[in-house]
């Protein structure tokens, strides 16, 4: 099952996969889903409708945006183009685990099916600094790659010949917001930059619509006003942050767990935690960075002071 958006097929899902065709029997795959499953269900769509050959474009290295490419690149010899940066992650899929957890051998929930994908090999690695863009052409089809960092190190939007904007994981939609309450990023202020970047592009007139990873494709108007409400959402929890850490919150485990009760979000996993301690510690940096709080060493631990 595929849906048209522009040039693109896309087939909708937990994380929505955007086939490009290249020519009659070779298209260009953005991203390839979750796992194996996601890989075979690609593979089946390209063969119905008679690609042979495909390359494969990864916007960042996270498990569900690459959990396909393994199975892919068996089956076709499939080129994969990345970033750089992402690409260590893509080929050493157990450092996304290591890093998480402090560069140290994680706990076993951190190295399940949600963050370890099968390694695969990157053989084309672009090296674009946030909001640095590349045409890359694809056999005479021309993209536009930009570096969209912030939600992974080094992501990568892509914008086609008729103006689609794919954003990866740039911002996300209410649904996603308020199902984790923290959206998941790595560095606030390129996050900030790249969201700016984009409703910069959306204003240039070279774009005409925009598809996120995760929910259905938007016009120029719905995306801006999302993309809005996602660097308020930045705002809002820099905020509760700076609140919580006076009330003497101020541990960086203490404060995600805050965040969590403040959003009400049900899942408490260990995985969960990590990935709301991600963005918290990020947060944390940013706003370091701006002079909003500083951190010092206690007999209790790191601890947080608001400024
Ligand atoms: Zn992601």
């Amino acid at each position: 099952m595929y849906q048209r958006v522009k040039d693109v097929l896309m087939l909708p899902g937990a994380v929505n996969i955007f086939v490009l065709p290249l020519s009659r029997s070779k298209a260009l795959i953005i991203d390839t889903g979750s796992d194996k499953e996601s890989g075979r269900k690609i593979f089946k769509t390209l063969s119905s409708l008679g690609f042979s050959e495909a390359s494969i474009l990864n916007t960042h290295h996270h498990t569900d945006h690459i959990g396909g490419n393994s199975y892919l690149q068996g089956k076709l010899e499939a080129q994969i183009y990345a970033d750089a940066k992402e690409a260590c992650f893509i080929e050493h899929p157990y450092l996304e685990s290591f890093a998480i957890y402090g560069l140290a051998e994680p706990l076993t929930e951190l190295k399940g099916k949600g963050l370890l994908a099968k390694p695969s090999l990157v053989n084309n690695k672009i090296s674009l600094r946030g909001g640095e863009e590349l045409n890359l052409d694809f056999s005479g089809v021309e993209l536009r790659v930009v570096s969209i960092p912030g939600h992974s190190i080094g992501q990568l939007g892509v914008i086609t010949p008729k103006g689609l904007f794919i954003t990866a994981d740039a911002f996300f939609s209410e649904a996603v917001l308020s199902k984790y309450g923290v959206p998941f990023h790595s560095d606030t202020e390129k996050y900030l930059d790249s969201l700016k970047g984009i409703l910069g592009c959306l204003n240039g007139g070279k774009v005409e619509a925009v598809a996120p990873s995760h929910g259905s494709p938007l016009e120029i108007g719905e995306a801006e006003t999302l993309i809005k409400l996602n660097i308020s959402k930045v705002f809002e929890i820099g905020n509760l942050i700076v609140s919580a850490v006076r009330k003497g919150v101020n541990r960086m485990d203490s404060l995600a767990s805050y965040l969590l009760n403040c959003y009400s979000v049900e899942r408490r996993s260990i995985l969960q935690f990590y990935l709301t301690i991600v963005p918290v510690r990020a947060m944390i940096s940013y706003m370091e960075r701006k002079g909003r709080v500083k951190c010092e060493v206690k007999d209790e631990g790191l601890t947080l002071k608001a400024l």
